[in-house]
């Protein structure tokens, strides 16, 4: 036993249940010149103090990504190395120091080790791991600049199977943007608390489970989730750019596409041309994300109308994508060569 696991929750949480969070985290430290070694250290002992640039200026990024129990019993990260790329990339837009990718992996390693063992439940649950950096000067004046020193650390909690249990409900927004053209494709939680408003109104006004942002009509992404239609042989996804976030998931979906008989069309998708789409029956729409991997869309609230989506009532085909990818991440499938 590592002599820190009695600081984590002992017992791993049944398949289908919430989620155990770990009372550690991997952690290291950016002192404005260098990153300190990696260590585990209590979560509740980050030593933030009230004058912390990250809750007065928003200087925060974090990553999602999942290890999964393989059939040897090892606990295996998913994609670690494309999601420490993306993590650079988002604190690069925010001043950060962006941990190297050694150290990212590392960190996600060194989680897995300490806490792993103890909270990952069999497929289909999984260890959810959290990468998180944040600027902690403690400089309430620093308005204006960036913080100049940082933390990184990883946050990792077992977790059952993740699904929504029926097709979800989006309410299409046109008007009002998810977050700013700069910020689209930044994972930070500034972003997500800009759409929170606009999704909780959607909630009670409408009974939509999130919402569809497609400024001036042009389909984007939902608040924490990616989107792509399955119609006629294809799969059609909004092409990468800097509006929205560039999933993991959504990338390594459209890798397996073709092996089970979809083609791939990324381009722009408009909300009218949705509306149409979903008229075939065996239109699927659906979307992706590391949580629930593929969540199907069975109702669009567009301008006062309810579109059905009747194909995303079985979803035949995002099912089958849904599976191609999570037997890769349960080691039931091999893995492609760079994942
Ligand atoms: C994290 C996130 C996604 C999904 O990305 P994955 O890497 O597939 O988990 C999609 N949209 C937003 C806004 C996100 O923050």
């Amino acid at each position: 036993m590592p002599p820190s696991s009695d600081a984590t929750a002992s017992t791993p949480p049944p398949a289908g249940s919430g989620s155990v969070l770990a009372s550690v985290v991997a952690l290291a430290e950016h002192d404005g010149s260098a990153w300190s070694d990696l260590r585990i250290a209590p979560s509740d002992a980050l030593g933030l103090t009230a004058a912390s640039h990250v809750l007065h200026y928003g200087s925060a990024c974090f990553e999602g990504l999942k290890a999964h129990r393989q059939p040897d019993g090892a606990v295996r990260p998913f994609r670690s190395a494309k999601h420490a790329v993306r993590m650079a990339a988002s604190a690069e837009q925010l001043m950060l120091p962006a941990p190297p990718e050694a150290l990212f992996n590392d960190a996600i390693d060194l989680m897995v080790a300490e806490v792993g063992p103890e909270l990952t439940p069999e497929p289909p649950g999984s260890l959810y791991l959290r990468p998180t950096l944040i600027g902690n000067e403690n400089d309430v004046l620093a308005a204006g600049r960036p913080s100049s020193t940082a933390q990184f650390f990883v946050v990792a909690a077992g977790m059952g199977n993740y699904f929504a249990d029926r097709p979800l409900t989006l309410l299409v927004e046109t008007d009002v943007p998810r977050t700013v053209t700069r910020f689209g494709r930044v994972k930070c939680g500034a972003n997500y608390v800009m759409a929170l408003g606009l999704i909780d109104q959607a909630r009670r006004d409408h009974g939509a489970d999130q919402v569809l942002f497609a400024p001036g009509g042009i389909i984007e992404e939902t608040g924490a989730s990616n989107f792509m239609v399955v119609a006629g042989g294809k799969v059609i996804t909004p092409p990468l750019g800097e509006a929205f976030l560039h999933g993991v998931t959504r990338d390594s979906l459209l890798h397996l596409a073709p092996d089970l008989g979809l083609a791939v069309e990324e381009r722009h998708l408009t909300v009218d041309e949705l509306v149409e789409l979903a008229q075939a029956p065996d239109t699927e729409v659906l979307l992706t994300g590391t949580a629930a991997v593929v969540a199907p869309v069975g109702t669009l609230l567009h301008d006062g109308e309810r579109v059905e989506v009747k194909g995303s009532i079985e979803a035949p085909l995002g099912k089958r994508l849904k599976t191609a990818l999570t037997d890769i991440q349960t080691g039931d499938a091999p893995r492609p060569a760079d994942w």
